[in-house]
């Protein structure tokens, strides 16, 4: 996967949108301005200056990425100007709209580096009086627009945030070109059952069902979700019908419950959408799951976490149980990855995910759903749910 790279700049009016672009070009020529059509009065410097009729022909041709309307003039991102930047090198986009930052994310695919400059209010009054604007009131507006603009947006996430009325221009350039340097880095593995989807509140309920149905005792309830609460295929009913005396057959019994499981399971609340975050963020992601295949992809398509995914490698298709390094290297090559270039392994079982992960060279994070650590060499993270592991994950590898 070799992507093309990009930064996107968004801040208020004089938070060093164009001092940063400068300082970057500096560090490294590849990085240029990516310079917007302007249709209208005032500045042209950085622009492509551009007539109504031309606005109109871009519109019409579709090749209009995003625009936006500000200080009496409109103001274009373009499809052909992206292509030549991209060509040109690593473009750097001047935005002051999230919706702009998120059209450009969704419509022109390539690897984004998404940066917040921000300075206080006072601090862009003071440069542009410095810079003598004569618009300094309208530059004013603008930066409450900007404020309410993230206040309007409080689920978008940069994925970095620099504050330029401390951190020097150069310093600024310095860690943008490390975070991009950086998205290499970004692959996500992640476990299926009880990380993405509620298995064990499936599986508790079935098992209830079933007790009730038979007439069954507590000590058996107790029996049987101790033996499927990790892992529940042909053998633990084997097993379980043995030592229970249960009257169906085990093919009948695993066949039944595989079917009614399917139907049953559900996703943790947000659990789907934070996938999306995380995709829409450059991120290939990659289910690693030890179990069946039919039964496995059967609740991934009843669940919907099937089409938000890149990719699924279960163990009884790889024939590589986690936390075998195998699995772990089918998954990360299932997008066109190695392990060596790194990446991270997200799952609730400590042994199988983290441990697992670990030996494997990727970053883990634990989800505990509020159990202590069982002990030994930690993860990078311990999360309390899916969400708060995977909004770790974004940021943690800036
Ligand atoms: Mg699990």
């Amino acid at each position: 996967m070799n992507r093309q790279r990009g930064v996107i700049l968004y801040g208020p009016p004089a938070s060093g949108k164009d001092t940063v672009t400068r300082a970057l070009s500096e560090l490294d020529p590849a990085f240029g301005l990516f310079s917007r059509v302007k249709v209208g009065p005032g500045r042209s410097a950085g622009y492509r200056m551009g007539t109504p009729e031309q606005l109109q022909e871009l519109r019409e041709s579709g090749a209009v990425i995003y625009e936006n309307a500000r200080y009496d003039s409109t103001y274009v991102i373009d499809r052909l100007g992206m292509d030549a930047a991209f060509e040109a090198g690593v473009p750097v986009a001047h935005l002051g709209q999230v919706d702009g930052v998120r059209a450009l994310l969704n419509r022109y695919p390539a690897d984004w580096l998404t940066v917040l400059l921000w300075c206080p209010r006072e601090a862009t009054a003071g440069r542009s009086a410095g810079r003598g604007d004569a618009d300094t009131p309208a530059r004013l507006a603008a930066w409450d627009a900007t404020q309410e603009d993230l206040d309007a947006n409080p689920d978008f996430r940069f994925d970095l945030v620099i504050r330029t009325d401390t951190l020097p221009p150069n310093q600024a350039a310095d860690r943008i070109r490390r975070a991009l340097a950086q998205q290499d880095q970004r692959l996500l593995l992640v476990d299926f059952d009880d990380t993405l989807i509620d298995r064990l509140a499936a599986v508790t309920a079935w098992v209830a069902a079933y007790r009730a149905d038979h007439g069954l005792g507590a000590a058996a309830e107790h029996r049987m979700l101790e033996a499927m609460s990790v892992r529940a295929d042909l053998a633990t009913f084997a097993q379980l019908r043995t030592e229970l005396g249960l009257i169906e057959s085990a093919y009948e019994l695993w066949t039944r419950y595989s079917a009614e499981l399917a139907a049953a399971v559900r996703p943790f609340p947000g659990a789907l959408e934070a996938l999306d975050t995380v995709r829409t963020a450059g991120w290939p992601v990659v289910i690693v799951t030890n179990g069946g295949a039919e039964v496995q992809r059967s609740k991934m398509r009843a669940t919907g976490v099937a089409e938000r995914v890149d990719a699924v490698c279960i163990s009884e298709e790889v024939g590589a149980r986690k936390p075998d390094r195998l699995i772990f290297e089918t998954a990360a090559a299932s997008v066109g990855r190695s392990l060596a270039q790194g990446g991270w392994m997200v799952g609730d079982n400590a042994e199988l995910d983290v441990i697992g992960g670990r030996e494997a060279g990727l970053r883990t994070v634990w989800i505990s759903h509020g159990r202590p650590w069982p002990g030994g060499a930690e993860p990078d993270y311990i999360a309390r749910d899916v969400l708060h592991a995977l909004d770790y994950v974004r940021g943690g590898a800036r």
